[in-house]
């Protein structure tokens, strides 16, 4: 029989209760044992007391709701190899053989190295007299099945992760508001929006609220004195007719030596240069906050589903999954391939390589 635990890390995203609901009735459908681990990899360290079998109700009313209801940690135990063990030792006196994990691109790496270490774990739990000779024998392997709950859509292996729709429909009915305000004031805005080192959030929004001008990673502003064209591509639009003017800047966004680009920069500068009535909103945490929208519900249950039908055709051999959505079909790719796109990509960032960070990123950004 499969025993397939759950649990959601790092950054909360909405749509991720619908992903749980599903795996949990999808296991029990297709006569597997599921069992939720409450709080991330903390839950997986702290044992029985929070890897909790499932039944069908358990999961009742999880589509609506926002953020994680079996909650979520940023666990610095899970980092070491000791705190590792810890979760292999309870995984194996749950009868764990089987994980989901729902999380970004640190929870998933987390999840396969558990993985890759797995034998060595054993051996060594082994070795302590903490399992049996019959434990090792049964649970020579683990699988690994992720799907990505983030906001900031900054994984390659699918078209959008889980939360990012949501995110962003807040962020639309956000600066919509601002517009109105800005508009009686002829006043500018200038607004951060979340996306990590991601500029999806922030490019999305500002081409769905038709937004005046826009920072993102990605694609640093180039050359000396960018600020002066961000000037007068504001006053074009303000000669033009336009009474506001609304600057989305990305939590990540730098020039191109890196320099972080920042809200309070851009106000100083619209102020001073222009004389523009300029006020600055953060966004923060609203974005991640509500329920999910019918696409993040949509995905999830679709991708949990996948995530329990993935580890019912897996066999040893069968690598770490990433569960995704490409041109809308389901697809389960290896887990290897997600966590490499990131760190290259934070590799061209940091390398001031921009072409190659646009290039990379462009499966996001599709034509
Ligand atoms: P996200 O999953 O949203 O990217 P984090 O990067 O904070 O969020 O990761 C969430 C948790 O996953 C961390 O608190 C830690 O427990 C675990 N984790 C992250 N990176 C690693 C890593 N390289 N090795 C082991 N565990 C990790």
């Amino acid at each position: 029989v499969k025993k397939i635990g759950v649990l959601t890390s790092g950054g909360d995203a909405q749509g991720m209760n619908a992903a749980v609901r599903a795996i949990v009735r999808m296991a029990i459908y297709r006569n597997c044992e599921c069992f939720l681990i409450y709080d991330g990899y903390n839950g997986l360290i702290a044992g029985s007391s929070k890897i909790i079998k499932a039944k069908r109700e358990d999961v009742s009313g999880f589509l609506t709701l926002g953020g994680t209801a079996i909650g979520t940690a940023r666990c610095m135990e899970f980092r070491e190899y000791e705190g590792r063990q810890k979760a292999a030792l309870n995984i194996i006196k749950s009868g764990i053989n089987a994980l989901v994990v729902i999380g970004g691109d640190g929870s998933l790496t987390g999840a396969d190295t558990l993985r890759s270490e797995w034998p060595s774990h054993v051996k060594d739990l082994l070795k302590d007299g903490k399992i049996s000779e019959s434990d090792a024998q049964t649970y020579t392997s683990l699988m690994i099945v992720g799907i990505v709950g983030s906001i900031d859509n900054d994984l390659t292996t699918t078209d959008i992760t889980i939360g990012a729709h949501s995110a962003l429909t807040r962020i639309c009915e956000a600066i919509d508001a601002l517009q109105s305000t800005a508009f009686s004031h002829h006043r500018a805005f200038v607004v951060e929006v979340m996306g990590r080192n991601c500029g999806w959030l922030a490019l999305a929004s500002a081409i769905c609220t038709g937004a005046d001008y826009v920072f993102i990673p990605e694609d640093p502003p180039r050359g000396e004195d960018w600020e002066t064209r961000m000037c007068e591509a504001l006053q074009n639009s303000r000669k033009a007719g336009k009474r506001t003017s609304m600057i989305i800047v990305a939590e990540g966004a730098c020039d191109s030596n890196l320099n972080p680009i920042k809200v309070e920069y851009i106000k100083e500068i619209l102020t001073q240069r222009l004389q523009y009535d300029t006020r600055v909103t953060i966004l923060g945490h609203v974005q991640r906050g509500g329920s999910p929208n019918f696409r993040d519900r949509y995905i999830g249950t679709i991708q949990g589903a996948e995530a329990v039908e993935a580890i019912l055709r897996a066999d040893a051999s069968t690598p770490s999954l990433i569960i995704g959505t490409l041109e809308n079909k389901i697809t389960a790719q290896p887990l290897k391939s997600a966590i490499i796109f990131t760190q290259q990509l934070a590799k061209e960032i940091k390398n001031k390589n921009f072409e190659n960070a646009i290039k990379l990123r462009s499966p996001t950004f599709k034509k």
